[in-house]
């Protein structure tokens, strides 16, 4: 899951919480109005300032709140992030409405330290500080009515003071909470690299920098199973000529550089739609999977001629290879195509090495001039 679906999904449930919240409000208002009736601190009617300004009003104002809240948040037009700040601007609205028509009862504005540690969930610290400052306009409003109503005591600005320091202190939990995630995720993202990179590396010979043994048998047979009837690639199988002698000779240092100059060579020749593997030892394999196989002779030959050109700085004599290339056929096994790419790279080196040849069958049904 994606960070925008994570965003989706939360936003959904923070809805639901919203609008939970708005009925939890609504059960509590008409609870304790049910309480002050029978308790007789109130009386039935519809000129009840507590039915109005406890009760229908904030309730009324908190539905319709989340109506359009969803109506926001369903609309195409808006962004993710405005749609996450909508959300959490909805719950903080809930929370000042709930303040204000309850001031009389000031543990009521503490509800705004919920949307504050919500809001660090979406990993936005704007939003996060809006939520804060926003807090505090709540803090500052309860305050001026309670003046209003001349309840500004020294009781009630206590309660204000312990009530900023939950804001302040929601603030703090929510720029950890961001931080924290922000860390991880980091910490995620390096080690996926990090398995990525180790993935590759298992992928490829340490020497030559080019995939390996097992990687080409993989490649080979997705290949073979994603190749319909209509489409075909071709195969080479290629070996260095007398490369013990070059061990024998110069040493292995030498024939270690004579293999990686193979590698680069091999690179320097393939297209995006050719993969060079180290096959085994002083043998690589090269699918060609966009070329006919008569343009697979025409870049073999020029590699060729390219890496016989070299001069190597331990001897002035040229170093060869042979190749055998063979051309996949639908039906045909990997195996099968390997074989004739193998066999056809030893009747290579049969008829006198340094040269590249191309698998009989092929010759055969393709018409082509040996
Ligand atoms: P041919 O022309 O018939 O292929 O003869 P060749 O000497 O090339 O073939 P042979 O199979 O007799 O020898 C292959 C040599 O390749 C033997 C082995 O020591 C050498 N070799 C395999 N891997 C490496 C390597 O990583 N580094 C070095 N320096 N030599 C290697
Ligand atoms: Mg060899
Ligand atoms: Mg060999």
């Amino acid at each position: 899951m994606d960070n925008n679906k994570l965003h989706d999904k939360f936003r959904k449930q923070l809805t639901i919480v919203h609008a939970l919240t708005v009925l939890t409000v609504l059960l509590f208002e008409i609870i304790g109005y049910t309480i002050l009736i029978f308790t007789g601190h109130e009386q039935l009617g519809w000129n009840s300032q507590l039915l109005w300004f406890r009760l229908l009003i904030p309730s009324g104002i908190n539905t319709l709140t989340h109506a359009a809240t969803r109506l926001f948040i369903n609309a195409s037009i808006t962004s993710a992030k405005a749609k996450n700040a909508a959300v959490i601007a909805a719950l903080l609205f809930t929370a000042f409405v709930v303040a204000v028509f309850h001031r009389k009862y000031l543990v009521t504005s503490c509800t705004f330290v919920f949307p504050i540690i919500l809001s660090a969930l979406f990993n936005n610290k704007k939003l996060l500080t809006g939520c804060f400052v926003s807090s505090l306009i709540i803090l500052a409003s309860v305050a001026a009515f309670l003046r209003l109503d001349g309840m500004s005591n020294a009781t009630f600005m206590l309660n204000l003071l312990v009530l900023f320091g939950f804001s302040l202190i929601s603030f703090l939990c929510g720029i950890t909470t961001i931080n924290f995630s922000r860390l991880n995720a980091s910490i995620i993202k390096s080690q996926e690299q990090k398995n990525n990179q180790l993935r590759e590396d298992l992928l490829r010979d340490q020497m030559t920098g080019l995939y390996g043994h097992q990687t080409f048998l993989t490649h080979l047979d997705v290949l073979i199973q994603s190749t319909d009837s209509s489409t075909s690639f071709c195969l080479a199988m290629l070996d260095l000529d007398d490369f013990k002698k070059v061990n024998d000779t110069y040493g292995h240092d030498c024939g270690d550089e004579v293999l990686l100059f193979l590698a680069k060579a091999l690179q320097r020749h393939c297209e995006i739609t050719d993969i060079p593997y180290r096959y085994g030892g002083e043998e690589f394999a090269i699918i060609f999977r966009d070329k006919s196989i008569r343009e697979v002779q025409t870049v073999m030959e020029s590699m060729l001629i390219y890496f016989r050109a070299h001069c190597f700085s331990f001897t002035d004599k040229p170093v060869t290879f042979s190749a055998g290339i063979s051309q996949y056929v639908p039906g045909m096994m990997g195996k099968a195509l390997f074989e004739a790419a193998d066999h056809t790279l030893y009747a290579a080196k049969k008829a006198g090495k340094n040269c590249i040849l191309i698998d009989s069958a092929c010759i055969e049904k393709t018409g082509l001039v040996k």
